[in-house]
């Protein structure tokens, strides 16, 4: 469903995304992990357009993202054409970043109602089964300031998957969470995995990642330094690099 192929960005003098190639297929879980300024977050940000990419392709549901391509040509889509492809991944960020002055069911509803014009009542019904998804049923009518860590996060995936989207994309949800708020937040992506979600996630939780990934890829200076299923990246790999950074991060 994703498929990135020699993704090249940089910002100024830094080469953020040097050659980055995936592919994902639907249903399947890929975490990314990797130190500090490896370009993970530039990479999520690119698959859903946050970010422009300066050379190599992403398509993301059989789409060529960011581009029509006419004969040889490739001609910059739209403002309006960006936004339809951005509905097809649902991101969810470090920071919850939820709308303060709505309740936990109204930043749920906004975008089905405002930006996919779905009748309100129906966008209702689906919000209060996304709430009981994550397990906050109880915190419908609860503001993101009466709401611990966890559960804000846990509101913003509902408020991503309300979107009804192809593939969700996790830029290191819980790194901004208490310790003992984590677990609660990575249970609701586990038991998303186990529906068939197609994931991307950028983590430090190698638990997580290696219970729950298909493949797990290393990313070190803007490049993929080593890739495969969990057990062979986390638990035997091959790359010195890799090595030291799970040495670092347990
Ligand atoms: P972290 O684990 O700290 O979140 P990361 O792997 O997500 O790191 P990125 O945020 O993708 O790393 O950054 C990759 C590189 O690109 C870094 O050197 C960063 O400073 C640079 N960078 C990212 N975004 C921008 C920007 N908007 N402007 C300038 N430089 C940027
Ligand atoms: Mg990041």
């Amino acid at each position: 469903i994703v498929v990135a192929a020699d993704v090249r960005k940089t910002f100024g003098s830094v080469q953020a995304l040097d050659g980055v190639s995936i592919e994902i297929s639907t249903g399947r879980v890929l975490c990314i992990v990797g130190p500090s300024g490896s370009g993970k977050s530039t990479f999520l940000r690119c698959i859903n357009q946050l970010e422009r990419i300066d050379s190599g392709a992403i398509w993301v549901d059989g789409e060529l993202v960011g581009y029509r391509r006419v004969g040889d040509k490739l001609y910059e889509l739209t403002d309006a054409e960006v936004a339809r492809q951005r509905l097809a991944s649902g991101m969810v960020f470090q920071r919850f970043n939820l709308f303060q002055h709505l309740t936990a069911i109204e930043n749920i509803i906004e975008g089905p109602v405002t930006v996919q014009k779905r009748r309100r009542s129906e966008a209702i019904d689906e919000a209060v089964a996304l709430l009981d998804q994550v397990g906050l049923a109880a915190k419908r009518d609860a503001y993101p300031s009466e709401l611990s860590g966890g559960q804000q996060q846990r509101v913003a995936i509902a408020r991503a998957l309300a979107m009804r989207p192809k593939l969700m994309l996790f830029d290191e949800p819980t790194s901004a969470l208490d310790p003992e708020l984590v677990g609660d937040v990575l249970a609701v992506m586990r038991n998303l995995a186990s529906s068939g979600m197609t994931m991307i996630v950028v983590t430090h939780e190698l638990g997580f990642a290696r219970e729950v990934a298909n493949e797990v890829v290393f990313m070190d200076q803007g490049a993929i330094v080593e890739r495969g299923p969990p057990q062979d990246v986390l638990v035997h790999p091959q790359q010195q690099r890799t090595r030291d950074f799970i040495a670092a991060v347990l």
